[in-house]
């Protein structure tokens, strides 16, 4: 009998307990730890760079951000004043033929990629305007292909390091410039910031879209994040003669509104779903390549000076899938972290 009342005390205690718990789980949902999630969020980041993505890493999970696209229309200094330009020591590298039909026409931070085809050649990025003329044109000449032939030239982003060359290369050559829409228009709406680099609108591209010339395809993806209108792409490149195929990140740092909730964690968001809708594009085509526009982020420079030594080991640049996968999940994992100390910043904000 005591040992049944014992029994009912007990039951009636973890009733009640069990009630008073559902009541405060309505009432306050259970607190979240951000602090946690973060560090979960980074470690992942961390542990998909490895050593081959530490460049990615820092300038996404542990540099400063910028914190905001410029909306300013003022004159580089570059444009008014040449000789204010960094000096060519800090920005010459020398061209370089990385696969049968891809070559690097860039310079020690920011690159430029000429994709040879047997109609032409679809150029990828054109840096500076004060450096495009010796690293793109000089640097196709000195690789014995004639710039002329350039028929498209793809800008992954308006920024002044890789549209610089655009006007140029379309007034001189007639060559054809594909851009995504939102960079278009910030073209148009800062006649200033682009002097010099404003190309006439041309090719929209559009998720998808592919740009063929002759023997030739590049696939355009809308990845939205480091400008609105930002495009990476997918492509196959010959090496000796083997087909392999290249993921082409066309923006990585973090330059939108980025240090408040509204809008950063909806911007992080787009971010974060761009970088998947690339990782899965690159797993679709099989990308064992990961290829970008500042040797930040793909080592360009240091791997065009491994391809001499080569002889029958691995091509540098030829990481495997799993690798290229890795490169979204670095920008992925750190997205999220800023994104996180954006919600934890709301919420402790709405606390108060
Ligand atoms: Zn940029």
């Amino acid at each position: 009998m005591k040992s049944h009342v014992a029994h009912v005390g007990i039951a009636l205690a973890i009733v009640a307990t069990f009630a008073a718990t559902s009541v405060f789980a309505q009432q306050i949902p259970a607190a979240r730890d951000f602090d946690a999630e973060i560090r979960t969020a980074l470690q992942s980041a961390k542990t998909a760079a490895g050593f081959e993505f530490l460049g990615t890493l820092a300038r996404t999970c542990l540099l400063p951000q910028s914190g905001g696209e410029d909306t300013t229309d003022n004159l580089p200094g570059y444009v008014t004043n040449p000789a204010s330009a960094p000096a060519r020591e800090t920005w010459y590298a020398e061209p370089a033929r990385v696969f049968d039909n891809l070559s690097f026409v860039g310079g020690k931070i920011h690159s430029a990629w000429a994709l040879t085809t047997s109609q032409g050649i679809i150029l990828i990025d054109t840096i500076f305007p004060y450096n495009s003329e010796e690293l793109i044109v000089g640097g196709l000449q000195k690789l014995g292909l004639d710039p002329k032939n350039i028929k498209y030239v793809l800008i992954s982003h308006a920024h002044g390091d890789h549209i610089g060359g655009a006007e140029m290369l379309q007034t001189r050559y007639g060559a054809r410039i594909v851009m995504g829409a939102p960079d278009w228009d910030a073209v148009a709406k800062f006649p200033n910031r682009y002097k010099t680099m404003a190309p006439k609108r041309d090719i929209v591209a559009t998720d998808g879209m592919k740009i063929t010339l002759g023997d030739a395809t590049v696939t355009m993806w809308l990845t939205p994040g480091h400008t609105p209108g930002t495009l990476s792409y997918t492509f196959p490149v010959l090496d000796r003669g083997r087909r392999i195929n290249v993921a082409y990140s066309g923006g990585t740092a973090f330059n939108f509104v980025n240090n408040t909730p509204d809008p950063g964690i909806k911007n992080f968001q787009i971010y974060i779903e761009s970088a998947r809708h690339m990782a899965a594009r690159a797993a679709e085509t099989g990308a064992t390549v990961l290829l970008s526009n500042h040797s930040e982020f793909d080592n360009a420079f240091n791997k065009n000076r491994m391809i001499a030594g080569r002889g029958n080991g691995p091509h540098p640049y030829e990481l495997g899938a799993d690798w290229v996968q890795r490169y979204f999940q670095v920008m992925q994992g750190c997205a999220r972290v800023a994104q996180l100390g954006l919600e934890q910043k709301r919420v402790a904000a709405a606390r108060r």
